[in-house]
């Protein structure tokens, strides 16, 4: 058991180890980490002539505090001192509940009930069960296809993945496998933008059409995340507001990029002033340690499911509510909320802004976006992206482009100076690629 010499680790994990979105064996060389401190990522051999590099990615935008903060390693060690992992089915625990108890009192009113699973994925998959049985439990099981505007990402397992851009969301490979769902257009982008009226009416017109077999519409609020990094304004979220409660659908917000101050807001749907029947959060949830979502519903769902014949959520993970997680959970909430997380959230979005503002002049750019801790570099063309993560890296920083796309999420507790490198980072990625 002597530590692997980095071509063994990476001949084994090329003849082993399925990567995302990767095939088998593997055809490009990922970067291997030793260790990750603060926003720094150890290499274990350089990297672009960088031991180090700054993660402008926040571990797929999770890692909200930086790596090995002391106080969420303390967390997990206090909780794994008392216990790992115990079943959740006939048993409970002060971590879970405790969390249960904080995500009902941030996030917004009326949602009340708290189910807790273990990756993104699921906590979509779960919040689609509880809308289809919410129907079904009142007599309406023909309402059970589900909405959403086209350029979203909920997920990879089937349920999510039929509500995924249909381009994206590989549609074709999985005909007559997926759920069919109903896709609406994309809403014109930009936070500020006003409501377009023939968008809205024609959205209107498509919910009242099919409003008799909706059980559930769903979106990403504000940001589209790895749909394609596009920003709407919370108006296009009022407008799904009205036309479910017009039409008896329930309303679903996949907050898992969005949630816990990405855009500005604790949660996005906060942008607009209310609050969707359904919220999925994950990711960030435990500030990128341990693996963990929740999917959150209102007592009306709760309660029109305890109507039904089968009375029951028949869902019940073997890690649901693991205690590790959960206490790192709690323990990054109350670390992000004790401190003036939204003016950090500011400070970025400025020297984003800033940073940023050259890459606008950079041949093949065709859009620079910035909102919260979020800063996209859209290109004219697709990302080689190869070339792009090559230049981030002799940058010194780890970023991991996508389709026509360069971004940052960096961690919240990035520093100017090393914001400013992930900024001059993301500019020369976008011209490599
Ligand atoms: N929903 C959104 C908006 C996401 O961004 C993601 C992941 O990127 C997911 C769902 C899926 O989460 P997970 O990868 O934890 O399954």
């Amino acid at each position: 058991n002597s530590p692997l010499t980095v071509p063994s680790l990476l001949a084994l994990d090329r003849a082993h180890v399925w990567h995302p979105y990767g095939p088998m064996p593997g055809t490009a060389t990922p970067y291997v980490v030793e260790s990750a401190a603060g926003v720094r990522l150890r290499m274990a051999e350089p990297v672009g002539g960088h031991d180090e590099l700054i993660d402008g990615m926040s571990s797929w935008w999770a890692a909200l505090h930086g790596y090995n903060h002391p106080v969420l390693n303390e967390a997990v060690r206090e909780q794994l001192g008392r216990m790992s992992h115990v079943m959740f089915g006939g048993l409970t625990h002060e971590p879970a509940v405790r969390l249960a108890a904080k995500l009902v009192e941030i996030t917004p009113e009326p949602l009340q009930h708290v189910f807790l699973t273990d990756s993104g994925s699921v906590a979509v998959e779960v919040a689609l069960k509880m809308c289809l049985q919410y129907w079904r439990s009142l007599g309406r099981p023909e309402k059970r296809r589900v909405l959403t505007w086209r350029g979203g990402y909920h997920g990879d397992t089937f349920h999510p993945m039929s509500v995924c851009d249909p381009e994206g969301g590989m549609h074709q490979l999985w005909e007559g496998v997926l759920p069919r769902q109903l896709f609406a257009g994309e809403p014109p982008t930009g936070f500020d933008a006003e409501v377009d009226p023939q968008y809205a009416a024609e959205l209107a017109d498509l919910v009242e059409r099919h409003a008799g077999e909706l059980a559930a519409l769903i979106v990403e609020p504000i940001v589209q995340g790895a749909g394609g990094m596009r920003f709407h304004s919370p108006g296009y979220l009022r407008l799904l507001r009205e036309l479910c409660d017009q039409h008896g659908v329930l309303l679903v917000f996949d907050e898992i990029a969005t949630g816990f101050g990405r855009t500005g807001r604790l949660f996005a749907a906060e942008h607009a002033n209310l609050s969707p029947d359904v919220l999925c959060l994950g990711k960030a949830l435990t500030g990128g340690y341990l693996t963990m979502a929740a999917t959150l519903c209102t007592g009306r769902v709760a309660d029109g499911i305890s109507q039904g014949e089968v009375p029951i959520l028949a869902h019940g993970p073997t890690f649901m509510g693991n205690p590790l997680a959960a206490a790192v959970a709690n323990a990054s909430i109350d670390l992000l909320l004790g401190q003036d997380w939204q003016g950090e959230v500011k400070r970025l979005e400025s020297g984003l802004l800033a940073g940023l503002a050259g890459a606008a002049d950079a041949p093949g750019v065709k859009d620079v976006r910035v909102l919260g801790a979020i800063g996209v570099v859209q290109l004219d063309h697709q990302v080689d992206m190869a070339a792009a993560t090559e230049a981030a890296a002799r940058a010194g920083v780890w970023l991991r482009p996508f389709r026509d796309l360069v971004y940052t999420m960096p961690p919240y507790v990035t520093g100017d100076d090393d914001l400013a490198r992930i900024c001059a980072a993301v500019t020369a990625a976008a011209v490599a690629g």
